[in-house]
């Protein structure tokens, strides 16, 4: 069902066993306070953290990355050479820092600067903060209650767009950045949060019963939602959010978009 290339999708697998093994590494340290989070009032959590990234993983993790993307696409390859030799400390607090506040612009400028491919910065450090931001949703699982109000991640603040049917067929909103997931009512805009029925729209694909996008006409918000019951193997939130980027396409050619919980620059 998916329209990405073959190429693609190989590219992001391959990425989602690195990023597997990242987590593992990070699991021994915790990287939040408990007497921190639980004072916390609002959402969302990570925005309000004073972090300490250990920038010697972080780095080992975007040198595999940038590896992996040379093997794969070896036309980037000077341009990741000299990505490569900018990684300073200094640098790698920025762009920690920057990657985890979703700072597009930042990005841009280091690249046009840099005078390399503009999505290559954001790629690496984007691919190599996640692992961190993992770590953190699943330190600060417990503490994140009365998630009703959010609009988006509770814990990292990216705008809601995917859902998944449970085993126990609950509908969970489920963050490809930092796999924080929060349940939802089943009739309800993860944006507006309108429950009215007559606001609300399921779209269908015709031949894939597992995918659905809901849609809502008063903020003209999307979510795709996947019966994960259908599908043999688990895939993280991160694959699904990838395989099912023709959902997001189709959304968008009807007028449905997704409405940042909060301006993140
Ligand atoms: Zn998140
Ligand atoms: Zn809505």
């Amino acid at each position: 069902m998916s329209v990405l290339t073959n190429d693609y999708e190989q590219l992001e697998e391959r990425i989602q066993v690195l990023s597997e093994n990242w987590s593992n590494q990070l699991e021994v340290e915790a990287l939040t306070n408990a007497d921190v989070i639980s004072g916390l009032k609002q959402y969302p959590i990570i925005p309000q953290l004073d972090l300490t990234i250990n920038l010697d993983k972080f780095k080992s993790f975007i040198l595999e990355l940038s590896h992996l993307l040379k093997e794969h696409q070896p036309a980037v390859t000077d341009d990741i050479n000299k990505i490569e030799s900018t990684l300073s400390d200094e640098v790698l607090q920025r762009w920690s820092k920057e990657a985890i506040a979703v700072n597009i612009y930042y990005f841009e400028q280091y690249a046009q600067d840099l005078e390399v491919e503009d999505w290559l910065g954001l790629f690496l450090a984007e691919h190599a903060v996640r692992p961190f931001l993992r770590k953190i949703s699943s330190e600060v699982k417990e503490t994140i209650k009365e998630v009703d109000s959010c609009t988006g991640c509770p814990t990292c603040g990216e705008p809601a767009r995917l859902a998944v049917i449970s085993k126990s067929g609950k509908k969970e909103l489920t963050c490809p950045r930092c796999d924080f997931t929060w349940e939802e009512k089943k009739i309800s805009c993860a944006h507006c949060k309108t429950e009215e029925h007559a606001d609300l729209e399921i779209l269908t694909i015709e031949g894939d019963e597992k995918t659905q996008i809901h849609v809502c006409h008063k903020c003209n918000g999307y979510t795709k939602v996947i019966d994960v019951r259908r599908m043999i193997k688990k895939e993280s939130p991160q694959l699904l959010d990838i395989k099912t980027i023709h959902l997001d396409y189709i959304a968008q050619e009807n007028g449905y978009g997704i409405t940042e919980g909060k301006d993140t620059h």
